[in-house]
């Protein structure tokens, strides 16, 4: 009997992309590989909270990531966020997508999340939810080496506990477990790219020439 899909882990994968670039395109092509996820569901943050509010408007943002996403069938995005008039928390949408019918409390879900995303994790409205709700899959960053060490300390705990080895146990269960893996690193952010655009100087081979050609029509991110 062919493999179901939908059995597979969804991977959720929520970001400022401002503007969304090949980092987190390769993040989320080579997570669905090594967790071998079913879907990775694209989800913009509206207003973010943790941080200064995003250059370019949520809508914008969203359009920009629809564009970098369109031709990849395993990718889907979610606009629940950038439509909510309230900020993101992403406990929220969590628990709202399990209450859905069409993924419901058994479906693995994993949250996918660069490193210094999950540095920051303590931080994060109601963190420890997070695991009631999804795994986490960390990505590694250029930059931000996952250092056990220099984890706050509730963190270290709640990833020695839930640290899984085997990235295919995903599976076994909806959420709870902590699985890391190294992608290809490519030390490329968003943060670059709005530095870049301010200068006049030229983003491309960082992001989709379709992100760069919707940048223009637009008139985004403008020059200093
Ligand atoms: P900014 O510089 O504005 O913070 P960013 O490039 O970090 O932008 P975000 O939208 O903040 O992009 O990131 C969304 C998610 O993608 C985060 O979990 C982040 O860690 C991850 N991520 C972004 N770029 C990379 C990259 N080059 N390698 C690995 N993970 C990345
Ligand atoms: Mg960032």
């Amino acid at each position: 009997m062919p493999e179901d899909w939908r059995e597979r882990p969804l991977g959720i994968f929520g970001g400022t992309f401002d503007p969304v670039h090949f980092g987190h395109l390769r993040l989320a092509e080579e997570a669905a590989d090594h967790l071998q996820l079913g879907e990775v569901r694209w989800i913009p943050a509206g207003q973010p909270l943790l941080r200064t509010a995003p250059q370019v408007s949520a809508r914008h943002r969203l359009a920009m990531v629809r564009l970098a996403t369109a031709r990849n069938p395993s990718f889907e995005v979610d606009a629940s966020e950038v439509d909510a008039a309230q900020p993101s928390y992403t406990v929220l949408t969590l628990e709202r997508l399990r209450q859905t019918s069409q993924l419901g409390p058994r479906r693995p879900l994993v949250l996918l999340l660069g490193a210094d995303a999950f540095a920051a994790l303590p931080g994060w409205h109601r963190w420890q939810s997070l695991l009631e709700l999804a795994h986490i899959g960390v990505a590694h960053r250029p930059g931000f080496p996952i250092d056990l060490a220099r984890l706050p300390k509730a963190l270290l705990a709640c990833y020695r506990e839930r640290f899984c080895e085997q990235a295919t146990a995903l599976r076994d269960t909806a959420a709870g477990r902590i699985a890391t893996f190294a992608m290809t690193p490519l030390g490329i952010s968003a943060t670059q790219i709005r530095t870049l655009l301010a200068n006049g100087s030229s983003p491309r081979y960082l992001l989709p020439d379709e992100v760069i050609a919707y940048i223009r029509n637009h008139r985004l991110y403008p020059e200093n």
